[in-house]
């Protein structure tokens, strides 16, 4: 329930993509694999480098390069949904270095029937679902709302706002939880109407980023579904209820350089590490519960905003993005070991 702070059990599955060798890696020689993907969801780090181990990670699901868009969906995505219309909350974050395939999973291409990632499949069945709910009840209804925001140095931003960016305000609500003042909810009642607002926020996001001499995948981008249904009863009457589905694109994971960070560069690798930081030391305490009373929520805007998806009734993915070349191979240990520490 919203609001409250004690730790319930909750239900985060872990999983790892690896991308394919990019056309560069593969013409410049770098396509060493530094991994295999096992069956029965193990990574393999091999022993690559000199002075280094192999080493086994497992986890819930483990995607290789074979595995297609949509098996990522069925796999990740579905339940999810499934979860929403039962009136739980749910969250889906994309994690790991920048290049790595976190827009790919996640947005991908939307106008290609294959290459189109979860959060448009997602929309797509969303809509299907509550159709044929719609079919099998007259009296059943629901509208769809959809938001989208980016958090960039801990400050929050509208990526559906067509003024000037402003910084938002996140307020505690003792019911509806964590609430972001002034944020633009859209009602979308088709997956074009949904397309057209990730578009236009994917626009906004790179102007901004412009704006503040920045990379968006300096930015975590949080698109999030609310789905609200009138549900009747057998014995008459009718039963209000409501989830939240959020597809978060992190910023990329990747080390700040120790030289050479600076001024506005360097408070932004703070900004990021603190996100990533406090979103792993979270799900570390609500997959072990009992460690801490109450885990960290509120040492970033990032966990403070995700809070209620993240506990209670809520159900979360971790998809962990990886490179497989050797050259990226101490990013993707550490994306490995946060991905661990999640489980
Ligand atoms: P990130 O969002 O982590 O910075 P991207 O999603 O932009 O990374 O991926 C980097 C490049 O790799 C893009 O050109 C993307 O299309 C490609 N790519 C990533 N994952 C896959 C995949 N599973 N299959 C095919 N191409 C991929």
């Amino acid at each position: 329930m919203a609001g409250q702070e004690s730790v319930e059990a909750n239900n985060i599955r872990v999983a790892i993509r690896c991308r394919p060798f990019s056309a560069r890696e593969l013409t410049e020689g770098s396509a060493t694999p530094a991994l295999e993907i096992h069956p029965g969801a193990t990574v393999l780090v091999l022993p690559v480098q000199e002075a280094r181990a192999s080493k086994s990670f497992t986890y819930d699901h483990v995607f290789g390069f074979a595995d297609t868009q949509e098996a990522l969906f069925q796999a990740a995505g579905v339940q999810l949904l499934e979860n929403a219309l039962n009136a739980y909350n749910g969250c889906i974050f994309a994690y790991g270095q920048t290049g790595s395939g976190k827009s790919h999973s996640m947005v991908g291409d939307v106008h290609s029937e294959a290459e189109k990632g979860l959060l448009p499949r997602a929309c797509l069945q969303l809509f299907s679902m509550l159709d044929t709910a719609r079919a099998a009840d007259a009296r059943f209804e629901a509208t769809v709302l959809a938001s989208y925001l980016e958090i960039y140095n801990e400050k929050v931003f509208d990526l559906l706002s067509g003024s000037d960016r402003g910084e938002l305000q996140i307020r505690s609500h003792p019911q509806l939880g964590a609430i972001v003042g002034n944020l633009t909810e859209c009602p979308v009642e088709c997956f074009a109407e949904a397309h057209e607002l990730l578009d236009f926020g994917a626009t906004r996001r790179a102007v901004g980023a412009t704006q503040m001499n920045a990379a968006s995948s300096r930015s975590h981008a949080v698109f999030t579904i609310q789905v609200r249904m009138l549900i009747a009863c057998s014995a008459g009457g009718s039963v209000e209820s409501q989830a939240k589905i959020h597809f978060v694109d992190l910023a990329g994971s990747e080390r700040q350089k120790k030289s050479g960070a600076v001024g506005d560069r360097l408070k932004e690798g703070i900004g990021i590490n603190l996100s990533l930081t406090t979103l792993g030391r979270v799900i570390a305490d609500l997959t072990k519960p009992g460690t801490r009373s109450v885990p960290p929520f509120r040492d970033s805007k990032l966990t403070l905003l995700l809070k209620d998806a993240l506990m209670g009734n809520s159900r979360t993915c971790l998809l962990a993005c990886i490179s497989p070349s050797v050259f990226n191979l101490d990013e993707t240990i550490s994306t490995l070991e946060f991905a661990s520490r999640c489980k």
